[in-house]
């Protein structure tokens, strides 16, 4: 029977039927404002119950970090109205059913896992790269729980040291440097025109040299930050997902060479650098995939 999934946003949340096969049925979205977090639960429970959809748990992956006991948000810059409600509490009494709560990067990582390009690696990495950049791990079938339930924060990896300073307070983290925004306003402050990184990364794609410059800058820090990863995970293989991973082999081309020229020959040898195949959906899906597995 299909599970119920919803994804809470940064700006959208998502809310849809998640069959065993993966596919999202009946998508509905919601803005993630106003902001005040029992009126964002009511509304949910609103829209879940005007779809009518029968299911006895419902999975919900929330962006950032989750509280080791799965009941609420530990730690999110963006959504800090969201941080430590209680969150699980607040949709159970709303939804009317359990509610299996997960941090968005592990269900991004355990859908690309159970139903896209991560299917039958032993040491599955995914990293998604968008406004934010995280990550998530399934060893050995299992999402890698080390810290508030996450592989940690892998976005954050150090690729420029003294580098520019970093939305977690550090200087010089892959995220600062290929961040969708950080991307965007180097376009714009080397003149060129675009108002996002979707729009960056269709100029580079059409061939405007400066566009196609920076998106290659992005994939060589991205590669240098999975060489320090994959020193240490040892993936076997390592998707890319996320707004950015678009851009596909004008990134991963210049983050596959980087990243086998830096990482130790163990790590080079072993992992494999993919584009992750399932776009917006994976956090959706996975969402309802943690609902099925009941960890
Ligand atoms: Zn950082």
């Amino acid at each position: 029977m299909p599970v119920a999934g919803i994804d809470i946003g940064g700006t959208t949340t998502k809310l849809a039927l998640v069959g065993l096969d993966g596919k999202i049925e009946g998508l509905r979205t919601i803005p993630t404002a106003p902001g005040n977090a029992p009126e964002f639960v009511n509304r949910l429970g609103v829209v879940f119950h005007e779809a009518g959809w029968r299911s006895d748990q419902v999975g919900v992956a929330v962006a950032g970090f989750v509280s080791e006991a799965h009941d609420a948000v530990a730690y999110n810059p963006n959504l800090p109205w969201l941080e430590r409600f209680p969150l699980r509490k607040a949709l159970e009494n709303a939804l009317g059913v359990p509610v299996i709560l997960e941090a968005d990067s592990n269900a991004a990582a355990l859908a690309e896992w159970r139903w896209g390009v991560g299917c039958g690696s032993g040491r599955f990495l995914c990293l998604t790269a968008g406004t934010g950049v995280g990550g998530g791990m399934v060893a050995g079938g299992k999402l890698l729980r080390y810290a508030y339930e996450g592989v940690g924060d892998v976005g954050h990896v150090i690729v420029a040291p003294g580098g520019p300073l970093c939305s977690c307070g550090g200087k010089g983290c892959a995220e600062a440097l290929v961040g969708a925004n950080a991307i965007a306003k180097r376009f714009r402050d080397a003149g060129g025109a675009a108002n996002d990184l979707r729009e960056v990364i269709e100029e580079a794609i059409a061939g405007n040299p400066l566009a196609v410059r920076l998106i290659e800058d992005a994939g060589r820090w991205l590669g240098l930050a999975l060489a320090t990863l994959a020193n240490i995970l040892f993936p076997d293989r390592i998707a890319i997902a996320g707004g950015l991973s678009e851009a596909g082999d004008l990134l991963l081309d210049p983050c596959r060479a980087v990243f086998h020229d830096n990482a130790s020959t163990f790590a080079s040898e072993t992992a494999r650098i993919v584009k992750a195949e399932l776009g917006w959906r994976a956090t959706l899906a996975g969402a309802g995939a943690s609902a099925m597995l009941d960890e």
